[in-house]
Order: C-alpha cells, then structure tokens, then sequence
C-alpha cells in the first residue's frame, strides 16, 4: 500500500479541515490534474482531502468553505478489497458513470490483482469508457479506452487468451474508426484479424474484416472493399455463439456495399440467408428488435430493385 504521507483521518468535525495531504510527487501530480471541488481553479497545486481523498481543493479555505456540502458524502477511503466489490456492483449492471467513479484507484486494484483480477478491473474500466464516449462522445473517453484495451490486449497474450485478445483489438479498431483514424484503425484491425487467423477465431476475423472492408470502401477502394466484406459474411457463419448477430452485422455491410457499386447479381442469394441470419439473432436475443428493424430495411431497399422480381418482402 502506498501512503508515507497519510495522516490518519480525523474524525468528521471541524479538525477535518485542517488535514491536508502533505504532498507527495504522486499525490500532488495526481490531485493537479482535476479542479479545485470548490472553485473549480484549475492548473493549481491542489490538496486532497485526507478523510475520503476523493475530493481535492486548492486550500484551507475552499476546503473549509465546501465543508457544509462535502460532509455529507465523505466518507472515510475504502480499502482495495471494497473498491473492488463497488466496481463489480456498478459493472455487472452497466453503470458505466459507477464504475469510473473509482478509476483513480484502479492503480492499487492492479498492483494487487492477479492476472484474471487485472483483466477484468481492465475490462470494467475500458468498458466504462467505451460506453461513456457512446452517449457523451468525449475525446477523453476515447482516449482513456484505447489505452485501457491495450493494455489488456498486453495481459491477455500473457494468459494465451486469444479470442479475447482479438475482440479487445476490435474495440480499439473500432474506436479509431470512429475518430476517423483511418490510418490507425486499419492497423489495429489486421491485428485482430490476424490473431483470429491464427487461432481459428472466425467471429474475430468476420469482425475485423468488417472494418477493414467499410475503410477500403469509404477510401474509394471498392473492389478490395467487397472482398473484404464477403471474407466477413464467409466467416461469420462460422462463428459459434455469436451466429446470427456476426451474420447479420456482415450480411448488412456487404449488402449495404453491393447496392453501393451496383453489383445486383450477387444480391439475389444473401437475401434468404439475411433473413435466416435475422431469426437467428431474434431467436439468440428473444426479441424481434432492432433485428427485424433492420430486415424492413433491407426488404424495402430490395423491393426497389426491378431485377430481382422472384423476391417479394412478405413483411
Ligand atoms: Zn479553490
Ligand atoms: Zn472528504
């Protein structure tokens, strides 16, 4: 455990205020990385307070005058052991905000894991961040998951966890692919694809198949582009578990691809295995939506098209 420069917490009266970290490289770099809890001064040396350490003021008197709202949530630090309990309480059931609420203690949570702790207080946190640059689209987020991912990518070699191993280069993959890495993400995306090659992990090459494709067709490179795409709907058949969800993602994208350079013929026999693909995935989740969603949409762009007369959308 750290702490050299821990004094011990007082007890919740006026003497709290008066407990100051003194300051130790890491606690001082740490704490000036956020804001003053009280006037929200930013690029100052800031102190934390030595009850909770959770929170961090620039001085006595910002502590002393955000005393009336802190009291009410400090609370002395939890040991490692109960920092991990909370971020499995917040995991489990997608609290992604919970889970991040103890990231500044995830440190400790490493130093005193073991390999299948570490990989998932990484997973906890990398998720917490992906599922956190969804719905704010923060370039922090993005940034913190990509580095989280890698380093569980690291750990996951180490445990010979391969398939795992793919999908967490997927995700980085995909992330880069939405900040328009193009560069980046088509790197991080053979890298997947090649782990799955290597040790026959179909849904993992369909998967990084699928974002080589949509880069190769988005780079005005069609023709590698559908290629792509098919090695992605060849591959997710193959797939256990996962079959229908792989198979419609990649059935969709090549679809999707076909329309987009005309090439109509060979769309005529993907549409019974879309739909086949579909109810697999609507029996998996045991829910029509959005599967079925996504079947009118592709009937309805089927429909328009005069030369596949034999099909008619029975939806
Ligand atoms: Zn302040
Ligand atoms: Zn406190």
């Amino acid at each position: 455990m750290k702490g050299g420069d821990d004094l011990s917490p007082s007890p919740l009266s006026p003497a709290t205020l008066e407990v100051f970290s003194k300051g130790s490289t890491h606690d001082s770099m740490a704490a000036s990385a956020g804001s003053c809890a009280h006037c929200g001064r930013q690029g100052v040396a800031l102190k934390r307070c030595m009850r909770c350490k959770e929170v961090s003021y620039c001085g006595a008197e910002c502590q002393k005058a955000g005393w009336k709202g802190h009291k009410k949530t400090c609370e002395p630090r939890k040991t490692v052991e109960e920092v991990w309990h909370e971020v499995r309480a917040c995991h489990f059931p997608g609290d992604w905000r919970g889970v991040l609420k103890w990231e500044g203690r995830m440190e400790e949570l490493l130093a005193e894991g073991t390999d299948a702790n570490n990989d998932f207080t990484l997973h906890a946190f990398s998720r917490a961040h992906q599922m956190g640059l969804k719905s704010t689209k923060g370039s922090v987020h993005a940034g913190r998951a990509i580095r989280l991912l890698e380093m569980r990518v690291e750990l996951l070699v180490k445990m010979e966890r391969f398939r795992d191993q793919g999908e967490a280069l997927c995700a980085v993959a995909d992330i880069l692919l939405a900040l328009d890495k193009m560069k980046e993400a088509a790197t991080t995306y053979t890298r997947a694809r090649d782990v799955g090659a290597a040790h026959g992990f179909f849904s993992v090459e369909s998967d990084a198949c699928l974002g080589l494709g949509t880069i190769a067709m988005n780079d005005g490179r069609p023709e590698e582009g559908l290629d792509l795409l098919r090695n992605a709907v060849a591959a997710a058949p193959l797939s256990e578990a996962d079959e229908g969800a792989y198979s419609v993602n990649a059935l969709r994208m090549l679809i999707d691809a076909l329309f987009a350079t005309n090439a109509i013929d060979e769309l005529e026999p993907l549409v019974p295995r879309f739909r086949e693909a579909v109810q697999a995935q609507s029996r998996r989740e045991g829910r029509f939506q959005p599967a079925e969603v996504r079947n009118f949409y592709i009937s309805a762009r089927l429909h328009e098209v005069p030369c596949i007369p034999s099909y008619c959308p029975a939806l």
